[in-house]
């Protein structure tokens, strides 16, 4: 059958950079802090991404306050405005659009499994416009405690009524991605091209570095698996 297949996603670092979440919510801090406290937005702004491209994640508004003189005080406000806020600037990499299409293309159903609140999710996934773009979304944390529990991975398969062992996960975290596909009967890939820091080893089935790639190389997994349960 040829539709009895599936890639199932994980969001963050693996559909999109997810760098462009906290910089979009930074640079809408950056513009708060130039309305009410008169500070420069570009310097404001970049405090906040140094910090994170040297390793303060999660310490954007705290760093950058304490460089601008600023009381700690701003940073729950500020932080609510790279979560929740409006100006939330997200776009899908042309090639992962094209690699979603490529799939769509030759047959394959479209998962989408995340981590996280999932109203945090949900809001990055319609900026990302990609409920058009695949065939079923999971919030694995409406379900167990999220991945790497095989509850949400079991969810997915139904809701794409497709066999575990007929699935492809594609994600950047050996935890949560890649242990957690495995626990579940389903192949895996590690992504590894938006994240830039060392990785460790893996133990997916492949480690794949450009998303162009996958469409050929998830074929070919479940092609694999196929003939060594054949053997
Ligand atoms: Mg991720």
């Amino acid at each position: 059958m040829p539709h009895n297949r599936a890639v199932v996603f994980d969001l963050d670092d693996t559909l999109y950079p997810f760098r462009r979440f906290v910089l979009s919510g930074c640079a809408a801090c950056a513009r708060r802090l130039e309305r009410r406290r008169g500070v420069d937005a570009r310097r404001a702004f970049r405090w906040m991404a140094r910090a994170f491209r040297e390793g303060a994640q999660g310490r954007e508004v705290q760093t950058a306050l304490r460089m601008l003189g600023l009381p700690d005080r701003l940073t729950p406000g500020l932080v609510d405005i790279i979560i929740w806020g409006r100006e939330l600037n997200l776009r899908l990499p042309a090639s992962t659009r094209q690699a979603l299409a490529a799939l769509r293309c030759h047959g394959w159903k479209i998962g989408v499994l995340t981590n996280g609140d999932p109203a945090v999710q949900a809001r990055k996934i319609d900026a990302l416009d990609l409920a058009d773009h695949v065939d079923a979304i999971v919030f694995a944390n409406e379900h167990g405690g999220g991945k790497p529990e095989t509850a949400p991975f079991l969810e997915v398969a139904r809701r794409l009524r497709v066999a575990p062992s007929r699935i492809v996960v594609v994600g950047d975290d050996e935890w949560c991605d890649v242990n957690g596909a495995r626990r579940a009967g389903m192949r895996s890939v590690r992504f590894v091209g938006h994240r830039h820091w060392p990785q460790g080893p893996s133990a997916a089935d492949l480690v794949l570095k450009h998303i162009a790639d996958l469409p050929r190389a998830a074929a070919q997994l479940l092609a694999d698996h196929r003939e060594s349960h054949a053997a």
